[in-house]
């Protein structure tokens, strides 16, 4: 894997939280997106050369409004640049990781994406994303 591609933070609302992330990061968020097929809207920061993506739910079957009912906003997922995600998702699943799609999905901000299971990662949701070109 390469870097730290970005990292997700569940929000309950994106007028209240995108807002209150610009004046944190001294930014505009760059993006916001919706990614129908998760039910969800997106929103990045560039923060240097590390992304803050904010995620709200777009309907209670997303796994984000699962997510913050349980546990309550905050961090939900670390995301890896990967240069080759059909690679490492091989490589992941050799070594014994579970991962929650057995073919890549597209994601938001011109990704294809694949989440390892948190069970795989000590209670950590791991994304690897490679962009797409
Ligand atoms: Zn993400």
């Amino acid at each position: 894997m390469d870097k730290i591609e970005h990292i997700g933070i569940a929000v309950r609302s994106l007028k209240d939280a995108g807002p209150l992330y610009e004046t944190l990061l001294g930014c505009k968020s760059y993006k916001t997106e919706e990614v129908a097929s998760e039910h969800v809207i997106t929103e990045f920061f560039k923060v240097g050369e590390n992304k803050i993506e904010l995620l709200e739910a777009s309907s209670s079957e997303s796994a984000i409004a699962g997510f913050i009912e349980k546990r309550g906003e905050g961090i939900h997922h670390i995301a890896f640049a990967v240069e080759n995600i059909h690679e490492e998702m091989a490589r992941l699943k050799e070594a014994g990781f579970k991962l929650l799609h057995d073919v890549p999905k597209k994601g938001a901000d011109n990704k294809l994406v694949c989440f390892v299971h948190p069970k795989s990662a000590h209670g950590v949701l791991i994304e690897l994303c490679q962009e797409i070109k």
